[in-house]
Formats: structure tokens, C-alpha cells, sequence
């Protein structure tokens, strides 16, 4: 009687000591991420460790977002936020960090060299200074050479909060920088070497396009529709650059768009540099801009 309940008391010992142990080793992180890209960046270095809430949905822009209550909830339970710097987070973070004073906010644009955004001058008199605001260009995932850097900051924070599973997440970075390889390569096989203009409504590409040598030529002024003679002038620049294709994302009216696409009688095509199928919407992109 004594023996078999001493046996009892061991055997619910090891018990909880297994489940103590299991939830460490499986304790997920919950994790926010403010774009759809980061999303499956972090699932691929993070795996089944991390759950990750999204804050801008598909459609929504993060230069005008603003989080739902919901969203605010799942920041209460967050154990860190990956910033990325899209604009929103200016605004917001702090207040996230007001909401939950335990959440780590991570930078991982961390070593990231930010470009200027391309100011086009539409026709209008040049600027006279380049320094009239000096906003660098937010869309840094869209060079996969940034992307590299950006796993390897996530990398960074997820061994700092959860070391026990460094093997883990080491073993996906090295596979995940693989297919960056990869993606990478497959672009510069779809895009020649020559130079290529890339017509655009909103101006996401910067990166894109300064990484495979082409030129992006954005319709949007500073966030602006253009005015009619800045409109007038894109035109005459998209028929002398010989532009073949427009593109729209649909977090943004392409509306215009499809003016100067239905004068120069050319197609209209919508790629959101927010998508979530991160790898093949580049390549996806390059092989539009391809055709001639
Ligand atoms: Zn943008």
C-alpha cells in the first residue's frame, strides 16, 4: 500500500515534470508582423514555433492602416512584434508598447540599406532641391538580397527569446536563404540585362527594380494622383519609353492607371508587392516585364 503510492506520487512527478518540459520546448511565441511577406518570412524560420497574427490584410495599404480592436487584443498577448518600418508603425507602435508593456519590438530592417524614393518630376520644373523631405523608400522586401538580411535578423530575435529550438530555427534559415538563392536567380534569368522601364501606379518596386537594373516610373506623386499635366507628360514618357504594361496593386484605385494604359492601348496589370506568395510574385512580375 505505502510502496504502490510512493510509486503513485514518482510516476505524477515525472508527469508534470514531462509536461513542464514539453512546454518549453513547444512553447509557441506569439508573434505579430505588420505585412503578409513578413508573414512567410517568419513562418519560414520560425516553422510551428510561432504564431503569427497579420496586421494589414490583403487590399489594405500600410501607409493609411489603422488596427481593428481585435487586432489590439492580439497585441495584449504578444511576445514581439516584428517591425519591417512601413509607415503605420510610426504612428502605431508605441501604442502597441502602451497596450502591452511586455511585447519586444524587433526592427528587422535592421542593416538594411534604405534607397531614396525616385522623385520623378513628371514634367514639372526639377526639383530644386532633392532634400525637400528625405523619406527613404519603405518597400525593402522587394530586393531578395534585403529579404536575406531580414531572415537573418528574424533569426536573431527567435534564438534571443526561445534559445532551446536554435537548432530548429538555424536548419530552416539556412534552407530558407536557399530559396532566396533561388529566386533571386531566377529573376536575373527571366530579366535581360538591358534596361527596362517599369511603369507603376504606386511606387513599391524601388528595390525591385534598382536590384535587376530597371527603372521604375511611378504615377503617383508623393502619395498624390497626378495632376493633368503631370498626367500628360507620364503619357508621353510611357510612349517614348516604349512601356508595354501598367501596374496596379489593389490596395490602390487604378483608375488613372487605365487612362493612360486605354491612350497608349496597353494592358493594365495588378501585382501587389504585399502578397503572401512572396517568391513567385517576384518571379511572377519579372516574367511580365520580360514580355515584349
Ligand atoms: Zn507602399
Amino acid at each position: 500500500m505505502q510502496l504502490s503510492c510512493e510509486k503513485g506520487n514518482a510516476m505524477k512527478k515525472i508527469f508534470f515534470s514531462l509536461i513542464f518540459i514539453n512546454s518549453i520546448l513547444f512553447a509557441n511565441i506569439n508573434a505579430i508582423v505588420s505585412i503578409l511577406p513578413q508573414e512567410t518570412f517568419l513562418k519560414a524560420i520560425g516553422g510551428d514555433k510561432v504564431n503569427i497574427t497579420v496586421m494589414v490584410k490583403p487590399g489594405n495599404s500600410p501607409h493609411t492602416y489603422e488596427p481593428k480592436p481585435s487586432q489590439m487584443k492580439a497585441i495584449s498577448n504578444a511576445d514581439i512584434y516584428f517591425a519591417i518600418g512601413v509607415e503605420f508603425e510610426k504612428a502605431w507602435l508605441n501604442r502597441f508598447k502602451n497596450q502591452n508593456r511586455k511585447i519586444k519590438i524587433a526592427d528587422i530592417s535592421k542593416n538594411i540599406e534604405k534607397i531614396d524614393i525616385e522623385e520623378h518630376s513628371h514634367g514639372d520644373e526639377k526639383h530644386n532641391d532633392h532634400d525637400d523631405h528625405d523619406e527613404k523608400d519603405p518597400h525593402i522586401w522587394t530586393n531578395p538580397n534585403n529579404v536575406k538580411i531580414i531572415a537573418q535578423n528574424i533569426y536573431n530575435e527567435l534564438i534571443k527569446i526561445d534559445t532551446a529550438n536554435k537548432q530548429y530555427y538555424k536548419t530552416n534559415l539556412d534552407k530558407f536563404l536557399l530559396h532566396i538563392d533561388a529566386t533571386d536567380k531566377k529573376i536575373k534569368s527571366i530579366l535581360s540585362q538591358k534596361k527596362r522601364k517599369l511603369m507603376v501606379f504606386h511606387p513599391s518596386w524601388g528595390y525591385f527594380a534598382k536590384e535587376y537594373n530597371l527603372t521604375q516610373i511611378a504615377i503617383e506623386v508623393e502619395g498624390k494622383s497626378p495632376k493633368p499635366r503631370e498626367l500628360k507628360h507620364l503619357i508621353e514618357e510611357a510612349r517614348e519609353e516604349k512601356v508595354n504594361v501598367i501596374f496596379t496593386s489593389p490596395e490602390f484605385s487604378d483608375a488613372i492607371a487605365k487612362q493612360i494604359a486605354n491612350e497608349l492601348k496597353i494592358p493594365v496589370v495588378k501585382v501587389s508587392s504585399l502578397a503572401k506568395n512572396w517568391s513567385q510574385n517576384l518571379i511572377d512580375l519579372a516574367k511580365i516585364i520580360s514580355q515584349d
